[in-house]
């Protein structure tokens, strides 16, 4: 009889994925049964969904089959839905079974910060997976396409309204402005016709990031085409348009979602006391009152002791707590019982704006154009290096750096 503790990851995310990776390595399987729960058999970067969610990027390139990183002789890997966590019972419910387990992970992800604005679930996209940004793409190939077909012509069919010019509005901005040319050349639409709207409730863009990066991401989607509408916050959506708070309305077809994240929607569904979805945990990850349970990525709260306030949920965060977790897990099956603290090591911010533009804030260093643009390229294949040394590199990295 198979003695081993059973250890399950719910999520084959940055947190997840990279967890399992680790404990692989490290052949943690053979002291522990492992096992890796996902709903797709493949892995995607969520941080590069802005890319094929305009159409710049091929949506395979974001992805990856989970058999093609993870041994599967090793870590067990079992594709379905999680459904609820019993955590009296140390039980997962699946869409198509259950599992037990006597160490858990939870890194299911976020879901889309909606604030109980009306309409926001049923009237807008959004930039959470490859099926809801293969959609997306779709979507806005079809409003081109549509637009001469129309004999009286609705603007609306080429006003695009993204919600929220937070890191992941601005970033989708970036790519959709660079993409619009080619599709209007494509489709025969002059460039005029077609407004992108980026609406923001914060006095800013990018609100609490650096000022002077702010405003050269701003000029250039402007450059664009972009309009931004600042202080501006959504309070309703509707079939076809967007209320504003100071009464002003804009009809689109397209309305896509940015105005931040919750964690996966399992966790409070399951019992767990959370803050906008996330489980504040304990310095060693655990979830509060489970010792048995740990939770990573952006289903976990963790507190910037410098300002005392969440740090912002990234990949970055998923990816460092990935290795203390997988270090802890480690020990716990040794019979250890001294675990790691983990401690965030943010090594800065750099997002993309389309083409061969990003900002970025690496330490104290202001990057603007090419030269971040190939930084936050370099931070991606990073992951993949981490994750699956130089082949995945070389298979899925973005390897045109200038
Ligand atoms: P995820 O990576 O989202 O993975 C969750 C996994 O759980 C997925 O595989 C999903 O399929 C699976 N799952 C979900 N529900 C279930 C279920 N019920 N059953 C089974 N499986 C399930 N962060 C950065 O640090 N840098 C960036 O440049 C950056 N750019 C971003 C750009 C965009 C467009 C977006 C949207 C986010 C970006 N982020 C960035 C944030 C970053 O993507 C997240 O913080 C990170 O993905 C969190 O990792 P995770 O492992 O918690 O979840
Ligand atoms: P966010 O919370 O960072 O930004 C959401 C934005 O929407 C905010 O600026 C907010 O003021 C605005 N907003 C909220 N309600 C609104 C309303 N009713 N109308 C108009 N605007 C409204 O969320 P995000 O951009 O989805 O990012 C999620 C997480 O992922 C963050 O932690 C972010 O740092 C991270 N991320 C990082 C990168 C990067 O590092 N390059 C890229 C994307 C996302």
């Amino acid at each position: 009889m198979n003695n081993k503790p059973k250890i399950v990851i719910l999520g084959a995310g940055y947190g997840g994925m990279m967890t399992a990776s680790r404990l692989q390595k490290s052949n943690a399987h053979q002291d522990a049964d492992i096992t890796l729960v996902n709903k797709h058999n493949y892995h995607y970067q969520t941080t590069w969904l802005h890319e094929p969610a305009a159409g710049t990027m091929h949506h395979d390139k974001t992805r990856m089959k989970i058999d093609s990183v993870i041994d599967t002789k090793k870590i067990h890997f079992i594709k379905d839905s999680v459904v609820e966590i019993k955590k009296e019972e140390k039980k997962i419910i699946l869409e198509d079974g259950e599992l037990d387990y006597d160490y858990l992970v939870i890194g299911l992800g976020s879901e889309p910060e909606t604030f109980g604005i009306p309409g926001v679930t049923e009237h807008a996209f959004s930039i959470r997976s490859v099926n809801s940004v293969r959609l997306i793409r779709e979507h806005i190939e079809y409003m081109f396409a549509s637009y001469n077909k129309q004999d009286e012509k609705h603007e609306d069919v080429l006003t695009f309204v993204i919600a929220g010019a937070g890191f992941t509005g601005i970033e989708f901005v970036g790519e959709l402005s660079e993409r619009i040319p080619e599709l209007c050349e494509e489709y025969d639409i002059a460039r005029e016709k077609v407004k992108i709207y980026s609406v923001e409730a914060a006095p800013s863009a990018l609100p609490g990031f650096d000022e002077e990066l702010v405003e050269y991401a701003m000029n250039l989607l402007e450059s664009r085409g972009v309009e931004f509408k600042i202080n501006t916050p959504i309070k309703e959506v509707q079939e076809g348009r967007v209320l504003l708070a100071d009464g002003e309305e804009i009809k689109s077809q397209t309305i896509v979602w940015t105005t931040g994240i919750r964690g996966s929607s399992i966790l409070e569904k399951s019992g767990f006391e959370t803050m906008r979805g996330r489980v504040k945990v304990e310095k060693d990850l655990r979830a509060p009152g489970f010792d048995d349970t740990f939770i990573i990525g952006d289903c976990a709260l963790i507190i910037n002791e410098e300002i005392n306030r969440p740090y912002p949920p990234t990949a970055q965060i998923a990816i460092q707590q990935a290795y203390t977790l997988s270090n802890n897990l480690k020990a716990l099956i040794a019979g250890k019982t001294e675990l790691e603290e983990f401690k965030p090591d943010i090594k800065g911010t750099v997002a993309s704006l389309g083409g061969k533009e990003a900002i970025g804030l690496v330490g104290e260093r202001k990057l603007y154009g090419n030269s971040a643009s190939a930084v936050k390229k370099l931070i991606d294949n990073r992951y993949l290096f981490l994750l699956g040394g130089m082949p995945l590199v070389l298979k899925k990295g973005k390897l045109n750096l200038f």
